[in-house]
């Protein structure tokens, strides 16, 4: 079966994902131009990864790019509700700028972990951009640090979506949309 064959349904475009990423892009280089030290875009491995390079492209402004690994859900489509670090930043990013770029904010848990962990290590303020943000599933609250400010691509249903970096058991991340598996694939 080819990879687009195992789609159920399509919830946004390639086309649809490019712009909007070029408008939080925008945005993030307006907020931080006045700030003096480059900013620290922190992506999150693994499902952030084309997000934070779509993203990095297109901010016009001298950004330093790491990576943080957190684990939390295994392979199935529920949370494990206790995130780890798995693999750390490599940059110093004490009296920096960070802004964490996630995939997909589900319960929170895990900018919750990533937010104080850059906290705990000296940040000066942290933001976050989020690709999908689903509000109806989001149980812990995160404060963000400094004058720190939320960045969110798109609201999404509460469904499991594949696609655009994020993965149902290691799989369909190279899909340059985000959509729904057909149910069957998901047993
Ligand atoms: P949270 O800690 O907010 O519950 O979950 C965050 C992580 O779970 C995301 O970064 C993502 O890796 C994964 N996740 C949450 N919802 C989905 C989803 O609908 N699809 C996929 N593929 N991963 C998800
Ligand atoms: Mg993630
Ligand atoms: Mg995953």
């Amino acid at each position: 079966m080819a990879l687009d064959d195992h789609i159920e349904r399509i919830l946004w475009t390639e086309n649809e994902i490019s712009i909007r990423v070029s408008e939080l892009a925008s945005q993030i280089s307006i907020d931080f131009k006045e700030f003096p030290s480059p900013v620290v875009v922190v992506g999150v491995a693994t499902g952030a990864f084309l997000f934070l390079a779509d993203l990095a492209k297109k901010i016009k402004l001298p950004i330093v790019v790491d990576l943080i690994r957190v684990e939390s859900y295994g392979s199935g489509t529920e949370s494990s509700g206790s995130p780890k670090i798995s693999s750390d930043v490599k940059v110093d990013i004490r009296g920096k700028h960070v802004i964490v770029v996630e995939d997909i904010v589900d319960t929170g848990n895990t900018l919750c972990c990533v937010i104080s962990h850059m906290q705990s290590k000296g940040a000066l303020s942290v933001s976050v951009c989020a690709f999908l943000d689903k509000p109806a599933r989001q149980k812990s609250h995160f404060e963000l640090v400094g004058e720190g400010k939320f960045y969110r691509g798109f609201e999404c249903p509460d469904y499991f979506v594949v696609g655009y970096g994020m993965d149902f058991a290691e799989l369909y991340r190279n899909l340059p949309y985000v959509g729904i598996l057909k149910p069957e694939l998901y047993q």
